[in-house]
């Protein structure tokens, strides 16, 4: 059988890539499968596509096998693109939900609806031994909202009002996001890529 490795220990993410890939009948391993010896991969990189490729190369080249990794993000229109590839530390802190979305809503606080756009971005990169790294985007567009609302989600769901949409991310069932979200519009891509994957 066919094998991807997902360089992440992110469980929900983990769920969606085996949802995906189980229909071309490759198994999904994530580094939780693998064990410990691998190093955590620092993302230095100034683009979601440079901290992609580092997590997917690095650890291809440790294993000798393909491996998938992507990078994601919130990019706002009104504050220049940010907090981009420091969405998980917008704060300071390394991922405190709280603390960023309440930063977001500070830095937008005078800010009118009609200029609230923002999109979530994906990059996946996928790194073949031997091969070019393969790249896809996905994206979801939609706008901040003035409050914090919703359970569901993680991150900035509770504040993204996805286009088409009067609820948040945090709002609708995880169903539903996994049918828009910027991942899953990522993985989507990957249809015509993966009947070729060794
Ligand atoms: P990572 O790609 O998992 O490292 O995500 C980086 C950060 O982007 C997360 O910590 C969240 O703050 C934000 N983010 C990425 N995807 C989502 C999402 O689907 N909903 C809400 N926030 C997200």
């Amino acid at each position: 059988m066919k094998q991807i490795i997902i360089a992440t220990k992110n469980e929900g993410k983990v769920r969606e890539f085996k949802d995906f890939f189980c229909a071309y009948d490759i198994e999904v391993l994530s580094l939780y499968d693998l064990g410990s010896e691998l190093p955590d991969i620092e993302e230095t990189g100034a683009t979601f596509e440079e901290n992609a490729a580092l997590k997917a190369e690095q650890i291809s080249s440790i294993l000798h096998k393909t491996v998938l990794a992507d990078d994601s993000g919130l990019m706002v229109d009104a504050l220049d693109g940010a907090p981009g590839i420091y969405s998980a530390r917008y704060a300071g802190e390394e991922k405190n939900d709280e603390a960023n979305n309440q930063k977001l809503l500070h830095a937008l606080k005078d800010v009118p609806e009609e200029k609230r756009t923002a999109k979530f971005v994906c990059v996946l990169a996928v790194s073949v031994p031997n091969e070019e790294t393969v790249f896809k985007i996905g994206t979801c567009e939609g706008k901040i909202a003035y409050n914090s609302q919703g359970e569901n989600g993680f991150g900035y769901d509770p504040l993204f009002i996805p286009e088409g949409y009067t609820e948040t991310m945090a709002e609708i069932s995880s169903e539903e996001k996994n049918r828009i979200s910027h991942r899953s519009n990522a993985i989507k891509k990957l249809e015509n890529w993966v009947k070729d994957i060794k």
